[in-house]
């Protein structure tokens, strides 16, 4: 791993939490072979902006209460800014602030002409109506009108968000502006101008990238071993694409816990089961394992679809897979990367594996733009000639360099960044 500058006195602000400092010291291990300048450096470590607000719901019986809402907002340099809102109650500054940064790589990295963004409320939707989600949305969005902006900042799904979550959104703004603003939003209904394969583009191009990443180095899919950890809108999209591609998936997790059969879980068959009951828990065809047994079972493909700080100094020295693929934010913390490293496990980045989300995101965006609309071949054909491009790259910035694929990945987004903020300089 490089030598962090520590001279740089590194982000102070609000946002300073153990996440924040996670994204951070990724951006500083990267910056010895980026090659930019320390203006670049410097702005480029602090969001732009970030706005907090306190959503008040009226509950179902009656009662107020009032809930904390985030949006952050890194980078403005390349465009608008771009990225989920997630419901959750682990929602902080902090948290926002990080994955903000990491949208401005990510899109960086793909070369979309946007920024990075993050928000979400503090909440648990399980504890919430399906009626008080939606006037949460709804007045979280009203608070959000001064922010949010189809030429300034869109939204999209991310943790316990949705279709339905950005039907709402839209229909709060459109009817705040007085007329239809479809691309205000991504990741929304087809009926409202949602673009086809952005449910699934995610957790496809976690495969795209996965399946490239195996030709590499000599192999295909098929009859490889994964483990999927998150059966979710990332993580079950993930293991149907394995699955379909004659890998076999042997173990999968889900709130519930993980499910192993190293003869290959049936797929469908936990699809059908984890739509009829709500989740996989009481499925009993295959055998019951934690979370803990999953991360380290022997396989050629780990795939992190589940959130945040998964693989950690004390777990990534019982990792056994051939290499990891990062379909969710931030999995792996700095202390694993290390030992991962020094284990010589590869792991593909999350701003590269996650980004065929926000890539048929922005295509979504241009169509509604555009009022025109592509057929699902066309998407799918688009996305992967995206994803492909961006895979090329940084392995050939981590050849040239000598460098891990999270770095070469950094080195090529904020290279991408620096040319624009170099060309605009800072304002005044
Ligand atoms: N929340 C997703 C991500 O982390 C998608 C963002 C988007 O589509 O704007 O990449």
């Amino acid at each position: 791993m490089a030598e962090v500058d520590a001279s740089r006195a590194g982000p102070v602000f609000e946002w300073d939490t153990p996440l924040f400092r996670m994204a951070h010291t990724q951006f500083e291990q990267a910056l010895p072979y980026a090659g930019v300048s320390d203006m670049v450096a410097e702005r480029l470590s602090y969001p732009e902006r970030a706005v907090i607000v306190s959503v008040p719901l009226r509950r179902d019986d009656g009662s107020i209460e009032i809930f904390p809402g985030y949006r952050v907002q890194h980078s403005t340099v390349l465009g608008p800014t771009k990225g989920g809102l997630r419901y959750d109650p682990e929602v902080s500054l902090g948290e926002c602030a990080a994955l903000a940064t990491w949208m401005t790589w990510k899109c960086a990295l793909l070369q979309l002409p946007y920024g990075g963004a993050k928000g979400g409320i503090r909440c648990d939707v399980k504890t919430l109506s399906l009626r008080e989600v939606e006037k949460l949305t709804r007045r979280f969005t009203s608070e959000l009108v001064r922010e949010i902006g189809p030429q300034s900042d869109i939204p999209a799904p991310d943790m316990a968000t949705n279709e339905q979550t950005m039907a709402w959104i839209m229909d709060t703004y459109s009817m705040l502006k007085g007329y239809a603003v479809p691309e205000i939003v991504t990741g929304k209904p087809i009926s409202l101008g949602g673009s086809l394969f952005r449910r699934e583009a995610t957790g496809s191009g976690v495969v795209m990238v996965a399946e490239q990443a195996g030709r590499r180095q000599g192999f295909e899919l098929a009859e490889k071993t994964c483990v999927v950890q998150g059966f979710g809108n990332v993580g079950g999209v993930a293991a149907s694409e394995l699955h379909d591609r004659g890998a076999r998936v042997i173990a999968v997790s889900d709130v519930s816990g993980g499910f192993h059969a190293e003869r290959g879980l049936d797929i469908p068959g936990l699809h059908a089961y984890s739509a009829e009951h709500g989740s996989l828990a009481g499925y009993d065809r295959c055998e019951r394992i934690t979370n803990d047994e999953l991360l380290e079972l022997e396989c050629d493909f780990l795939v992190l679809a589940a959130r945040e700080d998964q693989l950690t100094g004390a777990n990534a020295d019982r990792v056994h897979a051939a290499m990891v693929v990062e379909g969710a934010n931030g999995p792996t913390t700095i202390e694993a990367d290390e030992i991962l490293a020094a284990r010589g496990i590869p792991v593909i980045p999350d701003i590269l594996a996650n980004a065929g989300g926000v890539t048929v995101s922005y295509f979504e965006w241009v169509q509604d733009l555009g009022r025109l609309f592509w057929d699902r071949d066309e998407i799918r054909r688009k996305l992967a000639d995206k994803m492909g491009t961006a895979f090329d790259r940084v392995y050939s910035v981590a050849a040239e360099k000598e460098i891990t694929l999270r770095q070469a990945a950094m080195v090529a987004a904020i290279r991408e960044v620096a040319g624009a903020l170099e060309a605009r300089g800072i304002y005044p």
